[in-house]
């Protein structure tokens, strides 16, 4: 059964391509409105009573597709498009700035079926000439095609939904024994190449029928007894490999392809001293023709006398010299008490203070910040001084009224390009928590775009640097920013550093956050940015990130009590 994000995927990918085909923009816009309805409706579709009608903006046609899409998990017009349109075409909205009007234009007027092509087209200067385009988004896109060619990888998010999915309907099917993501995904890597899942089976060459006959595969890459590779289209292309084994070698099979690579070269390392050979079979000891299996990874790892290593940190990152007592507790996601980086309507947000406040009761926390964007950013309609103070009479009226969830009043405060910030300190004071961060002056050089963050970060009134180094995964590579410097500010003035949890960003990541921790002793906020309520379901991103950087909960401030949080907060602007 598809969930309601992936119908709406699907729809809105129709309307993508209705667009780029150069349709009637009517019918993208009805679809695109059912795809909103679709995926802001807090009822699953198959609960809803009279149907997909039900939904505002849902029309006879939309509905019709959505019921086609939960009876066959595929969309009929999608399909045809797909293979109508060339195959190169669709791709080229991954491109930033060119969206499916542009492209359908590009097709139109110059032939461009490929990204090769509009490359060529764009050096030959062909595309500048056209509507809407000129020099400045010419060489936006070639950097755009340079990066295309640079990131083949999947986000997390991404490749999770579609394992995830996969895993689920596996699971069903009546040979599988056992069926678990492997991989960088399972290692809750911030990108993956490709999905890997382990089968346990008897019967391998029946379930590789089920998986290559799944109604998403649009490439069958490899179809043997022991390993299935197929192209699959789930909202995005991505291969997934499947690996059929004996129930018996599920755990070692799960194991090796878990990785990583350098920590499977370690672990047979460790395997030599004892003289036995690792392989995605067992343990063998060829001196008694002995192989040993096993029925947990636990006791794999207890067979060599090590202890229990978890997947987000197989690495090599020293996992393996630790002694037991040594390796971190590593933060779970009970652990965490309350989100502090978080937009409503205010600003560029979807939803009330209210409904935030709401929402962040039911997942269990004890309190959030509102944190709206600050005037300078207007394009996401930043706050003045004065939205402020009428945001914390709506603030004080809501946990006023709400007992079990606390909301502080706070801000997401533009570091400005010329290394100022947005609001004085006077309105600063008022505020129960500061969030600074950069959204403008990317291309500075290193020394300036550092000092910006040392100003925010050594303000009296400023608590926490939001996603510090401003990269966008796939899209954006960060600034130049020297992070030594500012790990070494934030250690002196007990300012936090954001571990930005949306899975575009992941900013600090893991290696920064074991080294913040590590070399300087910082403790670390893991915050959502949400947009949506339902965006603070990314805190598992967050959390997993975190996991891989090393740390625990006593290293992230949002597994504080309320009133610890408070003294935290207090301490830092007494501290500076
Ligand atoms: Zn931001
Ligand atoms: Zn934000």
């Amino acid at each position: 059964m598809m969930n309601n994000k992936q119908v709406s995927a699907l729809l809105n990918q129709l309307a993508d391509l209705l667009e780029l085909k150069g349709e009637n923009p009517f019918k993208a816009n009805a679809y695109r409105r059912a795809a909103r309805a679709v995926e802001n409706s807090r009822v699953a579709l198959d609960e809803l009573e009279k149907g997909p009608e039900e939904l505002p903006g849902v029309g006879k046609g939309t509905a019709a597709a959505i019921r086609g899409i939960m009876e066959t998990g595929r969309l009929e017009a999608l399909d045809q498009l797909l293979e109508e349109l060339p195959s190169g075409l669709p791709e080229l909205m991954n491109i930033p700035g060119l969206g499916p009007k542009s492209i359908h234009l590009l097709n139109r007027e110059l032939g461009v079926e490929n990204k090769e092509q509009l490359e060529e087209a764009l050096k030959q200067g062909k595309v500048r000439t056209l509507p809407g385009f000129g020099e400045k988004k010419e060489k936006k896109l070639l950097d755009g095609i340079q990066r295309m060619k640079r990131f083949t990888r999947h986000l997390l998010i991404h490749g999770l939904t579609v394992a995830e999915t996969l895993r689920e309907r596996l699971a069903e099917h009546p040979e599988v024994l056992q069926v678990e993501p492997a991989g960088s995904l399972r290692r809750m890597k911030e990108t993956v190449k490709d999905i890997d899942l382990v089968v346990a089976t008897k019967h391998p060459e029946t379930v590789a029928e089920t998986v290559v006959s799944m109604p998403e595969v649009i490439r069958v890459i490899n179809q043997g007894s022991t390993k299935v590779s197929v192209l699959l289209r789930m909202g995005w292309e991505i291969q997934v490999d499947v690996r059929l084994v004996e129930p018996d070698q599920f755990i070692s099979a799960l194991h090796h392809f878990t990785g990583s690579k350098e920590h499977n070269v370690r672990f047979r390392q460790r395997a030599k001293e004892f003289g036995w050979k690792v392989s995605e079979y067992g343990i063998h000891d060829e001196d008694h023709e002995e192989t040993f299996t096993f029925a947990t990874e636990e006791e794999m790892y207890q067979k060599l006398q090590l202890p229990y290593i978890v997947p987000e940190l197989r690495e090599d990152r020293g996992e393996m010299d630790h002694q037991a007592e040594d390796l971190p507790q590593l933060i779970r996601a009970e652990d965490y008490r309350g989100d502090l980086h978080m937009h409503t309507r205010w600003s560029d947000g979807s939803a009330s203070v209210r409904e935030m406040a709401l929402a962040a009761r039911e997942r269990g926390y004890e309190y959030i910040a509102i944190t709206d964007h600050s005037r300078s950013l207007k394009v996401a309609g930043g706050l003045t001084p004065d939205d402020l103070k009428r945001q914390r009479e709506e603030i004080d009226a809501v946990n006023e009224e709400l007992d079990g969830i606390t909301v502080l009043a706070g801000t997401e405060m533009d570091i400005l390009p010329d290394g100022t910030l947005d609001f004085p300190d006077r309105v600063l004071k008022e505020l129960d928590l500061v969030i600074a961060s950069i959204h403008s002056g990317f291309k500075q050089d290193e020394e300036t775009i550092t000092q910006r963050v040392l100003n925010a970060v050594k303000n009296p009134y400023v608590h926490i640097v939001a996603h510090p180094t401003g990269r966008l995964l796939n899209r954006r590579d960060p600034y130049a920013i020297d992070l030594d410097r500012v790990f070494e500010a934030a250690a002196k003035t007990g300012t936090m550093l954001e571990l930005n949890a949306n899975p575009n960003r992941l900013d600090l990541n893991d290696r920064d956050l074991k080294r913040a921790k590590e070399a300087y002793g910082l403790n670390v906020t893991i915050n959502t940015d949400a947009h949506s309520p339902e965006m603070m379901d990314f805190v598992r991103f967050g959390v997993a990130t975190a996991r891989r950087g090393w740390l625990e909960a006593g290293d992230v401030i949002n597994t504080y009590s309320l009133e610890q949080l408070r003294q935290r907060l207090d301490y830092i602007r007494r501290n500076k």
